[in-house]
């Protein structure tokens, strides 16, 4: 996420499943931490809420909530609820660094 308020700008991570966030540098790869081949997608043309930050060096992506854009957003259901924003990417061969372990299929028990 990109906050904003008094810590604007600043880039954090933050764990699905415990809520803790650890800072990370804008504009560097947090997998391969390249910076010249980052690319920005997003469904709305100009200041969307929600990008997707993809690195051209290791093919991955990250998704970007913009709470300086956007300061309501519920990181899991807004990460659900904009799957079509990943599928664009991942169609162009980048693939995802982190899982939402919301989205994955609960276990099925076979009686
Ligand atoms: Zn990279």
């Amino acid at each position: 996420m990109v906050l904003g308020g008094t810590q604007e700008g600043l880039r954090y991570e933050q764990c699905a499943l415990c809520e803790t966030r650890w800072h990370k540098v804008r504009s560097i790869c947090p997998e391969c931490f390249g910076s010249e081949h980052l690319d920005y997608w997003s469904i709305e043309e100009k200041m969307s809420a929600i990008e997707i930050e993809s690195c051209g060096d290791c093919k991955t992506y990250s998704k970007l909530f913009r709470l300086d854009r956007d300061p309501h957003h519920e990181l899991c259901s807004d990460d659900l609820a904009s799957v079509v924003l990943d599928a664009l990417v991942e169609e162009k061969g980048f693939v995802r660094r982190t899982v939402n372990p919301f989205a994955l299929p609960f276990p099925v028990s076979i009686d």
